[in-house]
């Protein structure tokens, strides 16, 4: 049997930031605490690893008591309020925000300050879109698909603004983002001034398109990446469209192996969140 790995599977650069320099952090750590806010990506088991090299991860901000304690915060980002919390508290913040994110925040911000209503594409309730929300004040519409156009619209509408902004979740489909966009074109008023900013990841983009070319040439695919990580579902979504035999895992222990006996080619994907160790523990599994 032959494997292909895809060469994007694994860390992204803005996961691989955060994870290097939290280990960094813990390695260089004369302080008694440092915390990390959420998940600091979106794998159970880079984040066990960071637990018991003595980060404690926890919910909330308020359930740090020590002074002078360091906060992670993780490439998703976190709401713009947690900045205003942490000085209150007398906490260091050691931002990982991605570059990406961040340059989202500032858009949203600056158009928001314009008085642009700002359309967001992207996944409910995700910690990414939690963060960009909270930097587009009272004039925003979330839409998590097509059908959340319509009423966008409406929305749009009833505030009586005349201009809009549209931006996207770095991990968004590509694909779902130019639907979306058409539709928004096609329907808006047309005394509506439209500003589009594409700020889907590159590394997301890449990677959905390398995992679109495996799943065409291989005879299975496995995508690798944690149970809650939306790049990851996303990868199995555009496997899944051309090659039947495409599963999603978390680890090894989730591939039964006689799936495979027959197949003479198996592509393999991770998310942006996979550790190395990962994929690593798949091939070998695979090999064996
Ligand atoms: Fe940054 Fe892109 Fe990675 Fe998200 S997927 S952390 S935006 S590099």
């Amino acid at each position: 049997m032959e494997i292909v790995v895809g060469k994007t599977a694994g860390f992204c650069y803005g996961v691989k930031r955060a994870v290097d320099g939290s280990i960094e952090q813990i390695t260089n750590n004369k302080n008694p605490k440092i915390y990390c806010l959420g998940e600091l990506v979106h794998n159970k088991q880079v984040v066990e690893n960071l637990e018991e090299k003595g980060i404690q991860f926890i919910e909330n901000i308020n359930e740090i008591q020590e002074n002078n304690s360091k906060v992670i915060i993780r490439a998703h980002g976190v709401k713009k309020d947690i900045y205003e919390q942490a000085e209150k508290n007398n906490i260091q913040v050691v931002d990982y925000t991605c570059p990406n994110v961040l340059k989202i925040h500032k858009i949203a911000e600056e158009y928001k300050e314009k008085g642009y209503y700002i359309f967001l594409t992207g996944t409910e309730n995700h910690p990414e879109i939690i963060g960009i929300i909270s930097h587009c004040g009272e004039n925003y519409t979330l839409i998590k698909n097509e059908q959340d156009v319509e009423k966008a619209i409406e929305n749009l509408e009833k505030s009586n603004i005349e201009n809009l902004l549209i931006i996207s979740q770095t991990t968004f489909s590509t694909k779902k983002f130019e639907v979306i966009k058409s539709i928004i074109e096609e329907k808006v008023p047309k005394n509506i001034e439209i500003v589009i900013k594409n700020t889907i990841c590159l590394a997301t983009e890449t990677r959905q398109k390398e995992t679109k070319e495996l799943s065409t040439k291989v005879d299975a695919m496995i995508i690798i990446g944690g149970k809650n990580s939306s790049n990851t579902k996303k990868l199995f979504e555009v496997a899944l469209e051309n090659c039947e035999n495409t599963i999603c895992i978390e680890t090894k222990n989730e591939i039964d192996i006689n799936r495979y006996k027959e197949i003479n080619k198996i592509g393999i994907m991770a998310g942006a969140s996979t550790p190395q160790s990962s994929i690593d523990e798949v091939i070998e599994e695979l090999n064996k």
